[in-house]
């Protein structure tokens, strides 16, 4: 049982408001995206409000290409926020009034230990295989005993008895005892706030009712409740969610591959809603269903179906699911972002029209454009080496009569060309492959392609006839 001394986390009654609190030292990883995805889902889903907020009071880590390169990441995954970000380092004046608050109501006090003396507590704490923590020196002692001038720190006085539970909304019921809660450090010698500090204060301030992170987080749950206690504040709900780990189990690396969510567009080709998607089935389920608009994941999202066990990112899988977006995204918006992949050659219009051919055959962007590259190939093509193959001796045979039957043909649709092309096929008694393969080398340069009618069709009758008759010659 909990004794009185106890602090439970209470629920709130208002408007759901969350935050995603980034730090910017680096890309908006995997791990900082999914947080923002459930924070982002959880607010909409309540019809509450979404906030953002950059922790960059470590002047030395935080950069503005950082920053950036998250809100770009962010905005590219579609989450948008319902007020301007909140910059933590902006607030420093705010945080220490609270710390001076805290110490006026006797739920702080200065230490003037020297960073010596410390050191010396931690060496005989280390010897003695104890944890290493402030010892409480400086708790109960009258600061009058300090030589005028020295400098001191300000800490927070957490209580020694009784355990604080926390009922996380994803981990259950938490407790940790208080006496293991040391009295850390608010305000440093130099004045500046501690991110602990910093944290407790601007949650507070823009009203988070739920605080959703890592669960790397967790201990630090324990550490920030007494200022919020301290302070009278409502505690927010807790949702600490596990990380993801890759498909080897260790935890997400670098080594795994791309580290922004920036590099999945760019380097793998990724849509965004397929990565939203993707992220969403990271921890989260409902039933088996794994594809999910926008509008169903904000419809269906819910805290308590995030699962306490991590979650292993796969590449494989995400591209899978890549490849069912493709095939759902408009082919305007592909067609754009193909041409964006092809440059100067792209012709956005024909591929829009190729699009409905071209997207059952790609898992990413990427493919999606090569495979549309023959449309813009210049004569003579390029052939690979097996589209080369096809064009022996015989199959160039083959495309001297193929040319002269769609000459013939003054319909230049797949039915017209499919019927023509079969004609010729049981005239020469071949099989319709037979004649499809040398065809497809001379009009993509490759083997592999939409059907070659669609393929006839897309490149028009005149280039498609150029292209067969630069690569036709007579059987000598
Ligand atoms: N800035 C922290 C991080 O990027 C998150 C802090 C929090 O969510 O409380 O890991």
């Amino acid at each position: 049982m909990a004794s009185e001394s106890d602090h439970m986390t209470s629920g709130t009654t208002g408007g759901v408001v969350t935050r995603f609190a980034p730090s910017p030292t680096g890309y908006l990883h995997l791990g900082g995206a999914r947080t923002a995805l459930f924070n982002w889902l959880f607010a909409r889903h309540h019809g509450g409000k979404a906030l953002l907020r950059i922790e960059d009071t470590d002047a030395k880590r935080s950069t503005q290409d950082a920053i950036d390169k998250i809100l770009e990441g962010l905005d590219w995954l579609g989450l948008d926020y319902d007020e301007e970000p909140v910059f933590q380092s902006q607030r420093a004046d705010r945080h220490r009034e609270v710390a001076l608050a805290l110490l006026e109501s006797g739920d702080a006090y200065k230490c003037f230990a020297t960073p010596e003396e410390l050191e010396a507590t931690r060496a005989e704490q280390r010897a003695a295989k104890q944890p290493m923590r402030y010892d409480g020196r400086w708790r109960d002692r009258d600061p009058g005993e300090a030589p005028e001038g020295t400098p001191y720190v300000v800490r927070l006085k957490t209580p020694t008895d009784g355990e604080t539970v926390i009922q996380d909304a994803v981990q259950g019921e938490v407790r940790v005892a208080n006496a293991e809660i040391d009295d850390y450090v608010l305000l440093r010698a130099d004045g500046s706030p501690t991110y602990m500090l910093a944290v407790v204060v601007d949650d507070h301030d823009m009203g988070c009712t739920h605080i959703i992170r890592g669960d790397d987080h967790l201990n630090n749950a324990f550490r920030q409740l007494p200022i919020i206690h301290a302070m009278g504040w409502d505690a927010p709900v807790y949702a600490h969610v596990p990380l993801i780990h890759g498909a080897d189990g260790a935890k997400l690396s670098k080594r795994h591959g791309a580290v922004g969510v920036e590099a999945y567009r760019d380097e793998l080709g990724v849509l965004p809603e397929a990565l939203f998607n993707y992220l969403l089935r990271l921890g989260w389920g409902h039933g088996d269903q794994e594809e999910f608009t926008k509008e169903q994941a904000i419809a269906l999202f819910d805290i308590d179906a995030v699962g306490k066990s991590a979650s292993r990112f796969d590449t494989k899988k995400l591209l899978n699911l890549n490849g069912h977006h493709i095939r759902e995204a408009d082919n305007a918006r592909l067609a754009q972002l193909v041409a964006d992949e092809q440059g100067a050659d792209a012709d956005v219009a024909l591929l829009e029209q190729a699009m409905d051919v071209l997207k059952p055959r790609a898992k990413d962007v990427h493919e999606l454009s090569d495979g549309a590259r023959f449309l813009f190939a210049k004569r003579p093509l390029e052939m690979t080496e097996k589209a080369a193959k096809l064009l022996d001796e015989d199959g160039r045979a083959r495309l001297v009569q193929i040319s002269e039957a769609l000459k013939a043909e003054n319909n230049w649709t797949i039915e017209a060309l499919e019927a023509t092309t079969k004609a010729l096929a049981e005239r020469l008694e071949l099989g319709l492959g037979k004649l499809a393969q040398p065809m497809r080398a001379a009009l993509t340069g490759t083997t592999t392609s939409p059907g070659i009618f669609d393929v006839l069709v897309l490149l028009g009758r005149e280039e498609s006839l150029a292209r067969i008759d630069a690569q036709a010659t007579p059987n000598g």
